[in-house]
């Protein structure tokens, strides 16, 4: 009998890439900058750094290979490290934001592109790296568009640097305009037709039509024909859908085949993620849904049907007022057409397009906007400034931002004093940008240190990068819940203490999982809905996300070192506390008006205290906030009374 990793092999030559890897390898050889085209699913990110690696690239130093999401990144490491039938974390590894999962050892390296920028501040010419592949290009992320610039600016003083640009898309001619006409590098793809049906009207509730939809193709086909793939918005919407999936085919009585459920989002636990790569069991039929990260970033096999409605979170920033916010945007062209080719990979597909053909044709932009040209760029400027580069304004863009929006960030850093009045990088900010977090939250770490209670402010920014609401509440026990979640708001002393309180309580309890389900703390990111279906999911999940604040408190403790702030606890003094968050949050700062409302002070807008603040009672004239979600009106979350120096 074969073993697992012949079987592997004989997979690896079954890809499109297999034929072309010579002619890929000679041309790697030939070039020092290669661009490289290929369909989803030909074997980009799982073969190429394996080809090179066997070509003995990695004798002279790592390949790195960055994605722009972290469950691609792990998952491709975990893919590639058995087909070479080594440990997860030896050879081939990952690097994402809070997590390394690398060692000496590693020579394959799958990071998120936000993690490469953030090694080029220890390692400005990536000396460790013999060659570079930047993954995925046609994302366009945001860090994705600054790497262009920096590893094109490497290349001209390390000639010993290989450097591969990889994308799904065949808008190839832009990237190689931009790195001085590199050669481009196609690999025929192997596609099948795809019948692409529109809806005749549009749908009122796309997520009711994508479930309908699924149903229908689930009852109609054939079980072994072909899994189905249904394209959300997000965490939210899929557990939704999963729930309701579940209800009604239960309702279909056992004559209907077993549909077997499979959800895929940036935050799902990494045990759940390799299911959906599970072969799906003679006479049942998977249905997956995911999120954008299926359009390319992952592939899965056996897909024959997409329900495609239309839509994606997509962030958007508006220059003016500085506002930030992640909205349910229609999807472009390009994206359209990736999502229905997922349904043609291993034989003829049908993509169920859930918006009207008139939609497709007239509504839709060609290409989506890439990210730089939509987000706050603070982070990124803060980055830059820290790597020497001054003059962001000639910085070589791919795709320039908005000038606005490069000033918006230039006054926020100048405002939180990480620069000085000429634009350079003061010690406050040098420190800062050592922290892989938001400015302003840096900016509370750093200002720590004067109060000295750094010890309560990593707890609390910790607490706030696992993101979203941290209480749960089933339906079932809304009482409950509600009584546990007032318990740490006792003293209404602000929901950034309070997260600080079950941080510490969870800590004193030993890290108890028992404890954080008595408490109805979980940690997933919730946007719009802080009530959620009670599912086995989301219990894994919440526990592991207090965990994940654990993991990232001991590294911002790591970093506390090494810039030289001592861990000092002050955690009586809750006005320490508050003062530190103020310094960090002051550009968040909200001023009570006579109906109970809020006005945001610098670019004045109405808003309000979210009601699951255990300060939506008490209304302090004045607040710093954490973020702003819009849901029926615009809320604060995570509110703390301002409290300045
Ligand atoms: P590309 O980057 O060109 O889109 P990949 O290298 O990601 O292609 O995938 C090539 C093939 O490897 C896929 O068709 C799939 O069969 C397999 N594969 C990739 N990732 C995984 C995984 N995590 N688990 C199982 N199979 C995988
Ligand atoms: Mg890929």
């Amino acid at each position: 009998a074969k073993s697992v990793f012949e079987k592997l092999q004989e997979d690896r030559k079954t890809l499109p890439m297999y034929p072309y890897r010579d002619e890929l390898l000679q041309a790697v050889y030939d070039h020092q900058v290669l661009v490289i085209v290929g369909e989803t699913g030909s074997g980009k990110t799982t073969q190429i750094p394996q080809y090179l690696h066997e070509a003995g690239y990695t004798k002279r130093g790592m390949i790195g290979c960055t994605q722009p999401r972290r469950v691609a990144a792990m998952s491709v490491a975990a893919r590639v490290s058995q087909e070479m039938g080594v440990k997860l974390g030896h050879e081939v590894g990952y690097s994402i934001r809070f997590e390394d999962c690398t060692s000496e050892k590693t020579i394959l390296k799958y990071m998120t592109d936000g993690m490469l920028l953030r090694e080029f501040l220890g390692e400005p010419d990536l000396a460790s790296y013999s060659v570079v592949m930047v993954d995925e290009a046609h994302e366009r992320t945001l860090s994705t568009d600054i790497l262009f610039g920096l590893v094109k600016d490497i290349t001209r003083f390390r000639p010993d640097l290989k450097l591969l640009i990889s994308s799904a898309t065949l808008d190839a001619e832009k990237f190689s305009d931009y790195f001085d006409s590199a050669p481009i590098f196609k690999i025929p793809g192997r596609r099948f037709p795809v019948e692409i049906h529109y809806t005749k009207a549009p749908e009122a509730d796309y997520l009711d039509a994508a479930i309908v939809t699924a149903l229908q193709i689930h009852v109609t086909q054939q079980p072994g024909d072909g899994d189905i793939l249904v394209f959300l918005t997000g965490q939210e919407e899929i557990e939704t859908a999963e729930e309701i999936l579940k209800h009604r085919t239960r309702g279909l009585g056992t004559k209907i085949p077993e549909l077997i459920i499979c959800p895929i989002y940036a935050n799902l636990p990494t045990e759940l993620q390799a299911k959906i790569f599970e072969p799906t069991p003679e006479g049942a039929r998977k249905v997956v849904l995911a999120t954008n990260i299926a359009e390319t970033s992952l592939t899965i096999d056996g897909i024959k049907y997409v329900i495609d409605p239309g839509f994606c979170k997509m962030k958007s920033y508006n220059p003016r007022t500085g506002m930030e916010s992640l909205l349910v945007t229609p999807i472009s062209k390009a994206s359209a057409n990736q999502r229905s080719g997922r349904s043609g990979r291993t034989g003829p597909g049908k993509c169920f397009r859930l918006y009207t053909a008139y939609n497709y044709y007239n509504d839709l932009d060609d290409n989506t906007v890439p990210e730089i040209q939509r987000t706050n760029l603070a982070n990124v400027v803060l980055s830059l400034k820290s790597l020497g580069i001054h003059d962001l304004l000639n910085f070589d863009f791919m795709d320039p931002p908005p000038a606005e929006a490069l000033l918006k960030a230039l006054e926020l850093l100048f405002a939180l004093s990480a620069l000085n009045k000429l634009g350079e990088l003061t010690k406050v900010g040098r420190r800062m940008a050592e922290f892989p977090l938001d400015p302003m939250l840096s900016k509370m770490i750093v200002a720590s240190e004067k109060y000295q209670c750094s010890d309560e402010v990593i707890s609390i920014a910790a607490m706030l990068s696992v993101g979203g609401s941290i209480f749960y509440r089933p339906k079932d026990k809304q009482v409950h819940a509600d009584t546990a979640r007032m318990n740490f708001h006792t003293g209404n002393v602000g929901d950034h203490t309070a997260l600080l309180k079950i941080y510490s309580s969870w800590k004193e309890t030993n890290y108890s999982t028992q404890w954080c389900y008595e408490n109805y703390i979980q940690a997933t990111a919730i946007l719009e809905n802080e009530v959620m279906v009670p599912t086995g999911m989301v219990k894994l999940d919440w526990v592991r996300s207090m965990k994940r604040a654990r993991d990232i408190r001991d590294q911002l403790e790591g970093l506390l070192e090494r810039v030289e702030i001592e861990l000092t606890s002050n955690s009586n003094d809750l006005d320490a506390i508050k003062k530190a968050i103020t310094a960090g949050f002051f550009p968040h700062s909200a001023k009570l008006q006579k109906n109970g409302s809020y006005r945001t002070v610098k670019y004045p807008q109405t808003v309000y205290i979210h009601p699951s603040s255990g300060l939506a009672q008490v209304l302090p004239r004045w607040v710093v906030y954490h973020e702003l979600v819009l849901t029926t009106k615009e809320y604060m979350r995570q509110v703390t009374e301002l409290k300045p120096d």
